[in-house]
């Protein structure tokens, strides 16, 4: 039996950035990977030569004071290869195709082009989005551990509450739906279409469920910096990674935990090969969806009522297409003409106008230059889908086979030069999403929120008082790299018992 300080489970981003903080900061840290590769849902993979992403693929945060600029400051790494964007991504929508600048001026003249009767209203709540950039400042800097279990959390709220922060207050019980209503704007627009699809994107849901705080956080972290990284999200994965390793930290790969028992001093968790590491801090990077599993029968009674809960919560899946490119197809040919200054390899493509926006009417094309080891670029395509139907066998094959054609009818219709260029197409179901990540049923991207107050409903990443954790994308703050790895440093702030890095007053 081997002991250590902490052990980690899951090298995802929330895993990697609690294992690095606390590696850091002298503890000795195991970090097991199920997996061979790093990065979870963010992570890559190759096949047939080429270098694929396997999920997440806009990189957000690392604009001077950003998040993740932030925590490579903390750690001290060097800022990754990235380009700045300052065409977030291009939407191909039904009637009309949308550019997504990240400067205020520019999307409001797009606006004022694209949807003319409601540019002015449009501006006003796009003031308010702007404005939303101090609580994502605030969530940063302070990380506030929330929503709070008890009296001692809501007390350690207190010294960082800002009177600043009070006009944001009434927002508590409000959705998007109704900040777009008070600026005299519908979603049952084209500009409605073109926010859900952004909302879709980066929140799970449309505005009429979206908890307001959390949809103006969201559409604010574009507007902050978009960036394409280079070598993709893996490469921060990596980095992360390597200060790990260097700081002390040992990974092992292809080690999936099997199960986690409360022992008197602390967490034992057993390896599929059947060893027995233990820690008196034991912190999952596996996704709430899988607690139960890893607890079997010794759920202790103060988190049966969490497994519980989380069976009732509803969350997607992903379809996802992964396209190898012959290696002559460059962006500007597939995509339209582009130049450095409004190069952007991210396209969303939306289908119907009316239709709900995931099972393939709408989704995110992502541009890889993987470079010279890879025969061509690649392009990631998902979209939401609805996990349970894929787990019928009897369906499946034809399920895939449909999801793929409506998808690549879609793109090839908004995008045609794609159609010549392409030399392999992959499906990856949540199937696939549960094999290879570990992700339950393949839900992916956190929980669906489902109105104004569920903002208070987020899992919090102590799962118990005495020394396990979750971190990633289903505990607060939630879905995102950026989430996914904020709730890591939370959770490694709280096991130090200390901050690390910057902390403004
Ligand atoms: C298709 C798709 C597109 C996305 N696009 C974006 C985007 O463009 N930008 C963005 O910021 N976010 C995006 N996201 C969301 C983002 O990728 C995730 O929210 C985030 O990466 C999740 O991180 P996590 O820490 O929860 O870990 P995960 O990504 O879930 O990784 C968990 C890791 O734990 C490992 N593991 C699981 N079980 C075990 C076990 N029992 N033992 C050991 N290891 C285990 C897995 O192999 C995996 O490596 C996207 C997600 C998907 C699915």
């Amino acid at each position: 039996m081997e002991t250590y300080d902490v052990i980690v489970a899951g090298a995802g981003f929330g895993g990697l950035t609690c294992a690095s903080l606390l590696a850091s900061q002298g503890y000795r840290v195991i970090l097991c990977e199920a997996s061979g590769e790093l990065g979870g849902s963010a992570g890559g993979f190759q096949r047939e030569g080429y270098q694929f992403a396997a999920g997440a693929t806009v990189g957000m945060g690392f604009e001077p004071g950003g998040y993740f600029n932030r925590l490579y400051g903390t750690l001290g790494l060097e800022s990754p290869n990235l380009h700045s964007l300052e065409r977030i991504m291009q939407i191909a929508m039904p009637e009309q195709t949308v550019d997504y600048w990240r400067n205020r001026k520019r999307w409001h003249a797009e606006c004022e082009r694209q949807f003319p009767g409601e540019a002015r209203q449009i501006a006003d709540f796009y003031d308010e989005v702007e404005a939303a950039g101090e609580l994502l400042r605030y969530m940063t800097e302070r990380r506030p551990f929330f929503p709070p279990a008890g009296l001692r959390e809501w007390a350690s709220l207190v010294p960082h509450l800002n009177p600043r922060m009070l006009r944001w207050a009434p927002l508590l019980t409000q959705t998007v739906g109704d900040r777009l209503r008070k600026y005299g704007l519908s979603e049952h627009s084209p500009f409605g279409t073109f926010l859900n699809g952004q909302l879709m994107d980066s929140v799970q849901t449309t505005a009429s469920r979206c908890p307001a705080l959390l949809g103006l956080i969201a559409l604010t972290v574009f507007h902050q910096g978009a960036f394409a990284i280079q070598g993709g999200l893996p490469a921060v994965a990596e980095a992360l990674a390597e200060t790990f390793t260097a700081a002390g930290g040992e990974i092992r790969y292809r080690t999936p935990i099997r199960s986690i028992e409360r022992q008197s001093e602390g967490w034992q968790a057993v390896t599929k090969r059947g060893e027995q590491l233990t820690a008196k801090q034991l912190v999952l990077n596996t996704s709430m969806h899988s607690l139960g599993d890893l607890l079997g029968e010794h759920v202790p009674s103060r988190l049966h009522k969490l497994v519980e809960a989380e069976r009732q919560r509803a969350a997607w899946s992903a379809f996802t297409l992964y396209i190898g490119l012959q290696p002559d197809s460059d962006m500007c040919k597939l995509f339209g003409p582009s130049d450095a200054e409004t190069w952007t390899p991210f396209r969303q493509v939306i289908g119907a106008s009316g239709l709900p926006l995931s099972e393939g009417n709408q989704f995110l094309v992502s541009w890889l230059d993987a470079g010279p080891g890879s025969p061509g670029p690649t392009l990631t395509l998902s979209t939401h889908t609805v996990p349970e139907p894929w787990w019928d066998r009897t369906g499946y094959e034809q399920r895939k086979l449909a999801y793929q054609d409506k998808m690549l009818a879609l793109l090839y219709e908004r995008y045609p030069a794609v159609r010549e260029h392409c030399s392999v197409v992959l499906p990856g179901t949540p199937v696939t999403f549960h094999r290879y990540l570990g992700r339950r049923q393949g839900r992916v991207g956190g929980y669906i929120p489902q109105g104004a107050r569920s903002l208070f409903d987020a899992f919090n990443s102590r799962l118990g008082p005495d020394g396990l954790w979750m971190v990633g994308d289903t505990v607060f703050p939630g879905a995102g790299t950026l989430g996914a790895s904020l709730s890591g440093w939370m959770a490694a702030e709280r096991i130090a018992g200390k901050r690390f890095g910057y902390y403004s007053r």
